[in-house]
């Protein structure tokens, strides 16, 4: 539902805290006229940004105060508030029965409740943060582990806007010296200036390219990786889940076939989450079910970031990437077998080799996402966006006529603009703050 089906600054509140037994919600308010509903629900204002416990009361119908709950009541006078609007914070007891008479108090004052991600939204219209900051802090509230926080937290902060915009004012200034080329007869300027414009128009594209053909790692950091499990049935793939897993989620059983669909874990390796795909076994069957099972797992081969690949004999699967994991199982059966050179020998039975396999994953999951140099990029958003604006100046690069190069440069800085959020992204919107919780 769009947002603005009220004034674009009507006031609006949320729930900023979780749901769930606590001992204090947090409930957030902005917009217009925010001053006066707090001043109805608690007498006064209190000082800007001043922790004050205030009684919060609603009138009941004969005009008698009713009180609601003693709460610590935050006043945060815009322009310098996260929304860039008058806002409030109340830290009520939370109590579900505490929070529904607040809620209820806030509507009869005025305010509405809000739409996911409203509130950044509202940062955003009014120039608090740019596009790409607002999904670092979406990013920042998702954030499982250390490293996801660390790149989050780094593009909230804006290390990645300041890439882009550094970018986008550098086109600003090659396109001002290209409007020059074309409102200037050639004589009257240098050839060196042209030369000059070209070179970093080059150096520009160059840039971009750089920071597209980083591999994907910020955004396989961001969305957690996907390692499949592969191997013939019976090798011990089930076994192996539940083991790293810690739980039983796949079932073992020593007839072969068992597993027909994918089963999935999610698990922490090398500070990355990462998805564990248990395959249906690779093998020619006759059975329906089954064989539906082995085309899924040879779809989720191409998708994984990591193969393992798993036997139990001398034999390792056919057709691996070459950068599989390869897992030798059961040596607790055959000790004696001369074991492949690269192969991981472990037995899930008696644990033997588990933690070297574990290191293992958990290096392959820390290459997979390591930073190189600089922010990296972290959406397929951003990456289209780039990729575009890339595609322009390789235009521009091969066009002789000044004014189709001054054409495509401008089409370079309207992707740039549109990356960051200066320029024409309302049909953007709707899917950016959609993806937020409702109360940020
Ligand atoms: P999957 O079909 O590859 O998923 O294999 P399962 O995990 O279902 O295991 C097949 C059979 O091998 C089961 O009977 C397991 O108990 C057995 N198994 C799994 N790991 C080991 C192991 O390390 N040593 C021995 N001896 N048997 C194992």
């Amino acid at each position: 539902m769009p947002p603005e089906r009220t004034a674009p600054d009507a006031p609006i509140f949320a729930l900023a805290s979780g749901a769930g037994r606590a001992a204090i919600a947090v409930m957030r308010l902005t917009g217009a006229g925010c001053g006066e509903i707090l001043r109805h629900l608690c007498g006064t204002v209190p000082a800007p940004r001043r922790a004050t416990v205030r009684g919060l009361q609603r009138r009941a119908g004969d005009g008698a105060p009713v009180l609601l709950d003693r709460a610590l009541v935050l006043w945060f006078p815009g322009p310098g508030s996260y929304t860039g609007e008058d806002s409030a914070e109340l830290h009520l007891h939370a109590g579900p029965a505490v929070i529904a008479a607040v809620a209820d108090a806030l509507v009869a004052l005025g305010a509405r409740p809000a739409e996911p991600g409203e509130f950044t939204r509202r940062a955003f219209m009014n120039g608090r943060l740019d596009l790409i900051e607002a999904e670092g802090i979406a990013d920042l509230i998702d954030a499982e582990t250390e490293a996801q926080r660390r790149q989050a937290l780094e593009q909230a902060d804006g290390t990645l806007s300041h890439l882009y915009d550094g970018w986008a004012t550098r086109l600003r200034v090659m396109l001002a010296h290209q409007e020059a080329l074309i409102d200037f007869p050639d004589e009257e300027l240098p050839p060196e200036i042209e030369q000059a414009l070209l070179d970093e128009l080059r150096t520009l594209a160059g840039e971009m390219r750089a920071h597209l053909d980083d591999g994907g790692r910020g955004e396989r950091l961001r969305r957690g990786l996907l390692f499949a499990i592969i191997g013939a049935p019976n090798v011990g793939k089930s076994s192996l889940l539940n083991r790293l897993a810690e739980r039983d989620v796949a079932i073992v059983s020593p007839r072969a076939g068992t597993t027909r669909d994918a089963i999935e874990v999610r698990v922490v390796l090398g500070d990355v989450p990462v998805t564990l795909i248990d395959t249906a076994g690779l093998r020619e069957t006759e059975d329906e079910i089954e064989a539906e099972g082995v085309r899924r797992a040879l779809f989720h081969v191409k998708q994984a970031d990591c193969v393992i690949g798993m036997f139990d004999g001398d034999m390792p699967p056919d057709d691996l990437p070459a950068d599989a994991i390869l897992v030798r199982n059961k040596i607790d059966l055959n000790p004696a077998t001369a074991t492949l050179q690269d192969a991981i020998a472990i037995s899930v039975y008696e644990g033997t080799g588990l933690a070297r396999l574990t290191d293992t994953l958990a290096e392959r999951a820390r290459a997979l996402t390591a930073a190189k140099a600089g922010p990296p990029l972290t959406r397929a958003r951003h990456r289209a966006a780039i990729e575009e604006s890339a595609g322009h100046l390789a235009a521009a690069l091969d066009m002789h006529w000044p004014e189709m190069r001054g054409e495509e440069m401008r089409l370079a800085m309207r992707a740039l603009g549109r990356l960051t959020g200066a320029v024409g992204v309302e049909d953007l919107l709707d899917t950016v703050f959609g993806q937020f919780c409702i109360g940020k």
